[in-house]
């Protein structure tokens, strides 16, 4: 007689809320008490000085992480967002030029693009590891693409070798928001280097974190340039630094203070064991629901780690022959409150759909600059609109800190929800 399921009344497989995720200790307690103690919480100047920069340990924190990553140059932001808006800035784009961009990212990526006017264009994702598809971003290559923004979606690489070749083919920019991928390896180089500029978030939701912040890593010493000056009020402040153009390039304040940086250095240490937590959960977890019917794990392509921001699976809705969404009910009555129908279209926002971003008058699609054809319309990302409307189950990893009891516990809800299907038809 199997057990009463808890969303029909049933006693839950998990009765109390697992830990959350920390990643922080007394160690950056520690770093921050030290900044504190000096009274100096924030040190760039905004005038040509030395401390345009920043303080201390904002450009230890820099060396550290591109120590780390292996890149040439870190700037340290107060956002993956703000981040984000820099690396578009950094390219020196025109308004109505267009950047290939993922549904499947937070909104920040592609409103990033926006910002400067210039125009996202959506390509579909594999349905492999959910990230930009090579063929479908060649399909939507016209005379007004720059670049493509590519995410790292949910602790994967996106298919480096086939975007790089394509943005070597039509001479683009490559731009990869691994805010979800820090320390992930593509073919042993770590994923958010392989694009001419890469961004990591370190808001508190993800593997590390200052509260809020951002690191921008390239190996371009004129991209770097151009990322501290809009970084730091660029245009008004830096006329003595003696750059040749300081247009285009909107300064703003994305300063990252010295305790988040003092912190950092410290999480940055954290990162391989932390990371390596997450590998353990998500194998786990794998190992005992890969036997569910209809269930399709993760998949980690060949010479890939994934990191596991997400844990994200695929339902064959006629394998299981229940909706989605009465699963995610039942799973969620169980206990597993950290797992969710679907992933976010970003195409399917009002913005995109309104295509109004400034004012009213539709700008900028409406600005003589743009393609006048751009469409945002239901179907441009099937792959993409179908995991979303109809198969994507997805379990949050960085949410909550589990011992391998726990765990096992998550896996006996999930194989109590497989053996009541029928009552969920
Ligand atoms: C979290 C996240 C961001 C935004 O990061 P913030 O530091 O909160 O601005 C951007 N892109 C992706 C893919 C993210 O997951």
């Amino acid at each position: 007689m199997p057990k009463k399921l808890a969303l029909h009344g049933g006693t839950p497989v998990i009765s109390r809320s697992f830990p959350h995720y920390r990643s922080f200790g007394k160690e950056e307690l520690k770093a921050a008490e030290k900044v504190i103690q000096t009274g100096v919480l924030s040190k760039y100047l905004g005038a040509w000085h030395e401390d345009f920069y920043g303080g201390p340990e904002v450009r230890s924190f820099e060396e550290d992480w591109s120590a780390f990553f292996q890149t040439k140059h870190a700037v340290a932001v107060n956002s993956a967002t703000s981040g984000l808006v820099a690396a578009v800035g950094a390219l020196g784009l025109e308004p109505g030029d267009e950047v290939i961009v993922s549904p499947w990212t937070m909104s920040a990526t592609a409103t990033a693009i926006l910002f400067w006017n210039a125009i996202p264009v959506f390509a579909d994702i594999e349905s492999e590891t959910f990230n930009l598809c090579p063929q479908s971003i060649e399909k939507n290559i016209t005379s007004k693409t720059r670049a493509i923004l590519v995410t790292d979606i949910f602790g994967h690489s996106a298919d480096r070798d086939a975007i790089n070749a394509i943005a070597k083919k039509h001479d683009l920019w490559v731009i990869e928001d691994a805010s979800q991928s820090p320390g992930a390896k593509c073919k042993g180089q770590y994923v958010g280097t392989w694009g001419d500029i890469g961004i990591f978030s370190l808001n508190y939701h993800k593997h590390i974190h200052t509260g809020e912040g951002g690191v921008c890593v390239t190996n371009d010493p004129k991209l770097c340039d151009r990322m501290q000056l809009i970084r730091n009020h660029a245009e008004a402040v830096v006329g003595p630094k003696g750059t040749a153009d300081l247009s285009n390039m909107l300064g703003m304040n994305f300063r990252m203070c010295e305790i988040e940086a003092a912190m950092g250095r410290e999480q940055l240490q954290k990162l391989e064991r932390l990371v390596q937590e997450r590998i353990e959960v998500a194998d786990h977890l794998s190992h005992r629901l890969r036997d569910l019917p209809g269930i399709t794990v993760p998949t980690v392509k060949p010479d890939n780690t994934h990191v596991y921001y997400c844990y994200p699976m695929v339902m064959d809705p006629n394998v299981v022959r229940a909706a989605r969404a009465k699963v995610v009910q039942a799973l969620q009555a169980e206990g597993v409150s950290n797992v969710y129908n679907g992933y976010m279209n970003v195409h399917l926002l009002p913005m995109y759909q309104k295509k109004i971003a400034f004012g009213s008058k539709g700008f900028p699609w409406t600005s003589d600059f743009a393609r006048k054809d751009i469409s945002y319309a239901k179907g441009i990302c099937p792959t993409a609109e179908v995991l979303h409307a109809e198969t994507l189950l997805n379990f949050h990893v960085c949410v909550f800190q589990y011992t391998k009891q726990e765990l096992d516990s998550v896996i006996e809800a999930f194989q109590k929800v497989w053996t009541n299907l029928e009552e969920l038809k």
